[in-house]
This record gives C-alpha cells, sequence and structure tokens, in this order.
C-alpha cells in the first residue's frame, strides 16, 4: 500500500465535506492524486508525452491512470459518477412574491422531492468569467431554505402523502422584499470578489450545509448527502492512489474515469456516453488500431455505483434471497435485463479480487416488480466492448438530500480497487 493512500473513515467524511458539487469532488480527488505524484495534463499534451502516472481535470470529469512498464496490452477500469440529484440555479433565478425573494431552481435528476424541505442551503458550482476563466465557487453558509407548509394549513397532509409540485414547491426563499433582477449575479460576484458584469455564466446548485456524521449508537453508520456517488470516487481514487506503490513490470494499465451527467442519462462531453474515456485509452496505447481493440477484448471494468440495502421499514421491496445489508461488503449487481453490465465472467474477476482482498461480498437483484435503476456500466461496455460488473456500496435513502450507508463499506470497496489495480 502506498504511505499516500488513506482509507480511513476520517479521510472519506474530509472526502464528502469537500465534495458539494461535481467540479469541488474532482478538485478533492485531483489534490489527493497530486500529492501522491500524479502528473496532471490535458488532452491537449497527450500527444507529446503521456505521464506514466497522470490526471486530466475537466469540470466534474476526472480521469487518471497508471502506466505499466512495459507496453499496455490491457486496461483495467474503475468508473463511477461525480454528480449527484439536486437543485440547480436558473440563468436568471431572482424571483419572489408576497414580501418574500426566492431563487429560480431548476431539478436536476430524480430527487427525493421532500428531502430538500426545511433544510439550511449553501451554494457551490463553477462559474465562467468573461474573459474565459473557470472558478469552482462554494457559498458555505445558510442563504437558502425550502419551508414546508404547517401542518396547520395542510390538516390531510399525513393521511394523503405529501405532494410537491416541483415547479412551484421547491422554490427556496433567501430573503425579505422586493426581489430586482440581477440580484443574485451581484450575491455571487461580491462573494467571488469579481464584479457581476464579469461573470459570463454559472453550473451552480443548492447543497445541504450538514456535514457528514457517523451515526448509530455504535457509530457503524454513515450519514452525509452525495454518497450516491461520492462513496465510490473516493474508493477509487484512495484505490489508484493505495495501488501507486505496485510493481509495474506487467502490461496492465490501471484507469478510473469519474463521469458527469450520470443522473441524468449520461449524454454529455463529461458523461459516459461521451468520448473522453475512449480518447485517453487510444492515448495510453501506444499500438496498432487492431492491437487497441485486442486490448480493450482482453480488459475489464468495475461499474461503481451504490446498491439499494434492504429497508427494515419496507422489506418486501427487496427480492426474498437478495436484501443487502450494510457493512457485509460491497454488492455486486446484477439484471437480466442488461440495466446493469455485470456477465458470469466480469462477475468472476470481482469475486476473486474480493477474496485476494480478505472482503466479504453480497448479491442484488431487483424483484420482477421492482424495475431497478441503472448505471455508466452498460454505456461503457457497450462503447468500448470492456467486460464490465456493476458493483456498489449498500445505502438506504438514495437520492435524498441525506442518505445512509455503513460507516465500513467504502474502506471495504476502496480495499477490492486497490486489489484490482494490484493484481
Ligand atoms: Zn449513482
Amino acid at each position: 500500500m502506498s504511505s499516500f493512500s488513506d482509507l480511513s473513515v476520517d479521510g472519506l467524511i474530509r472526502h464528502l465535506n469537500a465534495s458539494v458539487s461535481p467540479a469541488h469532488s474532482v478538485e478533492y480527488s485531483a489534490a489527493r492524486l497530486r500529492t501522491a505524484g500524479f502528473v496532471e495534463t490535458s488532452f491537449g499534451s497527450l500527444k507529446e508525452d503521456v505521464p506514466a502516472r497522470g490526471f486530466i481535470a475537466e469540470a466534474g470529469l476526472l480521469l487518471a491512470w497508471t502506466l505499466p512498464q512495459q507496453s499496455t496490452r490491457q486496461f483495467r477500469i474503475v468508473g463511477a459518477h461525480t454528480d449527484s440529484p439536486c437543485l440547480k440555479v436558473k440563468p436568471l433565478p431572482d424571483a419572489g412574491s408576497f414580501g418574500w425573494k426566492q431563487i429560480g431552481v431548476e431539478v436536476y435528476g430524480g430527487i427525493l422531492n421532500n428531502s430538500w424541505l426545511d433544510r439550511d442551503l449553501g451554494l457551490a458550482g463553477r462559474v465562467v468569467l468573461t474573459d474565459g476563466t473557470v472558478k469552482n465557487v462554494r457559498v458555505d453558509q445558510a442563504i437558502a431554505r425550502i419551508p414546508q407548509l404547517a401542518i396547520h394549513l395542510d390538516r390531510e397532509v399525513n393521511d394523503r402523502g405529501l405532494i410537491l409540485d416541483k415547479q412551484v414547491h421547491l422554490a427556496p426563499i433567501w430573503g425579505l422584499g422586493q426581489y430586482r433582477p440581477g440580484e443574485f449575479a451581484d450575491f455571487l460576484s461580491e462573494h467571488m470578489s469579481v464584479s457581476s458584469s464579469d461573470i459570463a455564466f454559472w453550473d451552480i446548485a443548492l447543497y445541504d450545509l450538514t456535514p457528514a456524521s457517523l451515526l448509530g449508537q455504535d457509530l457503524s453508520l454513515l450519514a452525509s448527502g452525495r454518497l450516491d456517488n461520492q462513496v465510490s470516487c473516493w474508493a477509487a481514487t484512495e484505490g489508484l492512489i493505495a495501488a501507486n506503490s505496485i510493481d509495474l513490470s506487467g502490461d496492465t494499465a490501471s484507469v478510473f474515469a469519474l463521469f458527469d451527467h450520470e443522473e441524468v442519462g449520461s449524454e454529455s462531453t463529461h458523461g459516459a456516453s461521451g468520448p473522453r474515456l475512449a480518447w485517453l485509452l487510444e492515448a495510453l496505447h501506444t499500438g496498432t488500431r487492431t492491437e487497441f481493440h485486442e486490448a480493450l477484448s482482453r480488459s475489464h471494468c468495475i461499474s461503481a455505483d451504490n446498491a439499494h440495502a434492504v429497508h427494515p421499514n419496507y422489506p418486501d421491496r427487496h427480492e426474498l434471497a437478495h436484501r443487502p445489508l450494510p457493512n457485509l461488503g460491497p454488492v455486486l449487481k446484477v439484471n437480466a435485463n442488461q440495466r446493469y453490465a455485470t456477465s458470469p465472467e466480469s462477475a468472476e474477476v470481482f469475486l476473486r479480487t474480493c477474496d485476494l482482498a480478505g472482503v466479504p461480498h453480497q448479491v442484488f437483484v431487483s424483484k420482477n416488480t421492482m424495475p431497478c435503476g441503472s448505471t455508466i456500466g452498460p454505456i461503457t461496455s457497450t462503447q468500448l466492448g470492456i467486460p464490465t460488473v456493476d458493483v456498489g456500496v449498500a445505502q438506504l435513502s438514495m437520492h435524498s438530500a441525506r442518505e445512509l450507508c455503513g460507516a465500513n463499506d467504502p474502506a471495504l470497496l476502496a480495499q477490492v480497487i486497490a486489489r484490482y489495480f494490484a493484481p
């Protein structure tokens, strides 16, 4: 294990608290890689020089790799995603009524609407200035809140269920008085110490200010926003760093790809359907086109994304024999309809790696009446032709503003990934 790696739960909590947006997650992981000796480069520079241990960071996308001393004959890849469902600030967000100032927000991905109510919210994301520079921005203070309607004004809510209109009922308040067009941009520019005319555009979202914390009478659980899928981003980063000191005399390149936009279908420049990972693999491989395709067919990919633990209050939602629990190890996800990319062959590589790492595993398949979500696994396997296995840490409350998982599982996943990268 590399002395730079940190598989402690405190390290994970630092990662979660720093990763308040995809760009912040990339920034934090990139800093970890830099500390461990990885060299930052860009697609524009790969033609001249490919560092043996390098990374490329672009907005919400992070690609990192370790090359063998011999020429690369196969790849081992871990894929995950940096984005989480949230509320994004609209381009012209200033709004309000009846003496309240509000921020116009657009729902990003499949949020659990109710989980965003009555939380103190900060702001995080990227701002592009008129000279083209990009800045990560974080307002780490309670500036907004979506207040729930009082029970006295909604007497049937507990019997009828809470129904929220995404356009009408999720607009946060952030002040009192008559709103003014341009007020949000002014607030942002003041926070950034630039003039508001310097701001060209932004990609900013609200986030829950509550920091990640251990939970339970024995502190065996971990509560945080964005566990899906920061847990996998952290495990991929620390796993590659941990494997950094391995003997590189083989012919396998280790790569991880942390994509943006998984929660909205992955079809973007920095999403898993975009071309960036394929570009990187081509640049890392020095042989002919045919040899490159041979290398891809010999390769293997772990698509890491969280899984559903069985909920004690809703046990009927799980298939009887496949009910994952926290702290019993990573979950192997299987779906006959290829919503997960797992095949018998790709599963075998993962199971063998778990055994080598001394890490237990669980298996998940959804009920026939409960279709599962998908991951980047089927996308990368379809586009690159690389056998892929879908795995992830078991959690509750997926897509809530605050999710829950076992405190030990993320490190178990990181141990498997470290072993995977150091076969
Ligand atoms: Zn996910």
